[in-house]
């Protein structure tokens, strides 16, 4: 079975074929197909605003570890929320970060001991404290039940430098937003993902995806449709225009490209758009969709 999903009202059935494999660590569960070992990516969400049936941003990589919280709460159980160790964030958005505020919350209640590590830039992180987790808009967690042992640890990540979670190895890479941002590039026994974040036009990860062997997907944005490429690159943000500009700094490598992050009201722009490109196969993501890499 290569798709499954989970309650969610008004979502689509779609779902990816499964392809190829990226293993995890130890207590992510590891779906065997044939001799081969494979990673699932939960889409919680996709898009780069909310409207009913339409949730921002957050890839759950089963069974404890997330890629940005835009929405998580709303989606997962008590119980699998309580199996989520990390959460790598990409900017502090609102868009991206919104959930960790009510996950750290229901850990808080359910009593779990463990701290939930919240990983990302020194600026970041710094974001985060300063402007939302900053005993106003919601409690600072990471001193709480005590600084000694808080619900939240913030780990910083240096640019470049790789984290090792086991059998992940997660590296950090900059990229052009209008408030700093990373994406991650993430692997796995041979294996690569990379989750580019929101980003306008940008060429460092390109260059370490280029030489990165084993890449098998890139997760990346596009916002908005070409006939607002103004407004596109203000924000920091993709059109399809500048999308295949992006993807043809790939050149030879050829991970399945799977595109998130549309404004709602022009998803089927943005769509139309996206399928007239011939050059590489653009796969668009649903929430709730299940994908195996
Ligand atoms: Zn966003
Ligand atoms: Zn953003």
């Amino acid at each position: 079975m290569a798709c499954d999903r989970y309650p969610r009202s008004g979502a689509k059935n779609n779902c990816l074929p499964a392809e190829g494999m990226v293993p995890s660590r130890q207590h992510i569960p590891v779906y065997m197909d044939g001799e081969e070992l494979c990673m699932k990516i939960r889409v919680l969400g996709c898009h780069g605003s909310q409207l009913p049936h339409h949730n921002t941003t957050s890839f759950f990589l089963e069974k404890s570890i997330l890629v940005d919280a835009g929405t998580v709460t709303t989606v997962l159980s008590l119980e699998e929320q309580l199996r989520i160790d990390y959460v790598f964030v990409t900017h502090a958005h609102l868009d991206h970060v919104r959930d960790i505020t009510f996950l750290v919350d229901n850990l808080y209640y359910a009593k779990r001991e463990r701290p939930l590590t919240v990983c990302s830039s020194r600026g970041i992180i710094e974001n985060l404290h300063r402007h939302l987790f900053n005993n106003v808009i919601w409690p600072d967690f990471s001193k709480i039940p005590s600084a000694k042992a808080p619900l939240i640890k913030f780990e910083i990540l240096a640019p470049g430098r790789k984290k090792i979670l086991g059998d992940w190895q997660v590296r950090a890479i900059g990229v052009h937003h209008t408030v700093e941002t990373i994406g991650f590039m993430m692997e796995s026994k041979g294996k690569a993902v990379l989750f580019l974040g929101d980003t306008g036009p940008t060429d460092g990860v390109w260059k370490v995806a280029r030489r990165m062997k084993g890449l098998k997907a890139v997760f990346i944005e596009t916002s908005l449709p070409s006939s607002m490429q103004g407004i596109a690159d203000k924000t920091g943000h993709l059109t399809p225009v500048t999308l295949m500009g992006e993807l043809k700094k790939l050149k030879d490598a050829k991970p399945k490209i799977y595109l998130y992050h549309m404004k709602p009201r022009y998803a089927e722009a943005i769509r139309r758009e996206v399928t007239a490109i011939q050059d590489r196969k653009i796969h668009i993501i649903e929430d709730g969709q299940a994908i195996r890499i």
